[in-house]
């Protein structure tokens, strides 16, 4: 069996996915492409010599009879109206972080989910399928650890661009942090705190870099994010559990080792994509699975919806300096 997918957003990330999906993955084939820029489709479709309808208009690709399942990889703010034109349309849609740029927005798509009666909704949240965080959570749910208490984590990339604003510290880069930790932990945020130390040289006028994030959960467990994206010297994703009776640390990403001119070194990362492009082969090729077999279980409207209600939080807590409650409603029994 094949599923006929029809892209919505042929920038970088859309990109990737459909050279995935057209190269790497099983079972899928992209058949639809849309952008608001129809030179970018076009582009797409000879770099990889796809076979692909091209529409002007994201609706007509969504309502096309040949498109099963839809990838929303378009600019963040409009994803919701993709996705709830999706549940309308009764197809399964597989959404780029953020599912809606707000926690109001996404409420609406997990209420249209619910409505429809039928899971149709991934989020493009691809840290649980990275095999370093699984092996990090195998080792807390095995109990070696016993009850996990801190967490120590940090995001570091080498250098961001002038756009780049203090609130995206939230929205664009914890946001990865917000939703993989709930996962690790099975636990939800009660409050959020954003704290600066000193600014580094290296960011631009408006932006404060870096930042720490200091969340606590309902059990009580304790963590810290540092979010330093002008680091200078490479793409960092550290995360350090703290349990009663051991410490467990995420691995660091493969890279050989050297000895040379008197030094001893391993390489670090500097492109994100490099960091989670196995997780992101293993993310989509299980959405395609699941819409197959009929079953959704990778990261859900509601884990879309937690994460953004921890994100508005955590916005606001840049902007008072305090400690901001963090409410969630209780999660719905669809989604148990
Ligand atoms: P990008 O390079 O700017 O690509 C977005 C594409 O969507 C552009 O081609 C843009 O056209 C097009 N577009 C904008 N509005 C549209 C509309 N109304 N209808 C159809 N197409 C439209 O951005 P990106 O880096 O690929 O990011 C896309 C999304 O993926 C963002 O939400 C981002 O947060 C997310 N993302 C997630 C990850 C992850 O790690 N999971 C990584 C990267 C990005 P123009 O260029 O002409 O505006």
């Amino acid at each position: 069996m094949t599923l006929n997918i029809g892209v919505i957003g042929t920038g970088a990330i859309g990109r990737e996915h459909i050279r995935r999906c057209s190269q790497v993955l099983q079972h899928a084939r992209v058949v639809a492409l849309n952008d608001i820029n129809r030179n970018n489709c076009e582009q797409v479709i000879s770099e990889l010599g796809l076979q692909a309808e091209i529409y002007d208009n994201a609706h007509d690709l969504i309502a096309a009879p040949e498109v099963q399942a839809i990838l929303v990889t378009s600019w963040g703010p409009t994803h919701e109206e993709f996705v709830l034109a999706a549940i309308k349309a009764g197809k399964a849609v597989f959404c780029e972080k953020p599912l809606a740029v707000t926690a109001q927005g996404c409420m609406k798509i997990v209420e249209a989910e619910i409505a429809a009666g039928k899971k149709l909704v991934q989020v493009g949240f691809m840290r649980p399928y990275d095999s370093g965080y699984r092996a990090l959570k195998a080792v807390i749910d095995g109990g070696t650890l016993g009850e996990p208490l801190m967490l120590h984590c940090a995001h570091r990339n080498p250098a961001v661009g002038d756009a780049y604003t203090t609130d995206m510290a939230i929205t664009d880069t914890l946001i990865h942090e917000l939703d993989v930790l709930r996962w690790l932990l099975n636990d939800d945020y009660v409050s959020a705190q954003v704290i600066y130390p000193r600014k580094t040289r290296h960011a631009s006028s408006h932006l404060k870099d870096p930042q720490i994030v200091l969340l606590e959960t309902a059990k009580g467990i304790r963590i810290d994010v540092e979010i330093f994206v002008n680091c200078a010297y490479g793409y960092d994703i550290q995360c350090e559990v703290v349990g009663e009776s051991g410490i467990a640390r995420l691995p660091e990403p493969m890279s050989v080792q050297t000895r040379h001119a008197a030094q001893l070194s391993t390489g670090i990362l500097t492109d994100w994509k490099k960091r989670f492009i196995a997780a992101y082969d293993v993310e989509l090729q299980d959405f395609i699975n699941n819409v197959l077999s009929g079953n959704m279980t990778g990261p859900s409207a509601w884990d879309g919806y937690a994460a953004a209600v921890a994100a508005d939080a955590c916005v606001a807590a840049q902007n008072n300096g305090d400690i901001v409650p963090i409410t969630m409603p209780p999660r719905p029994a669809f989604y148990c």
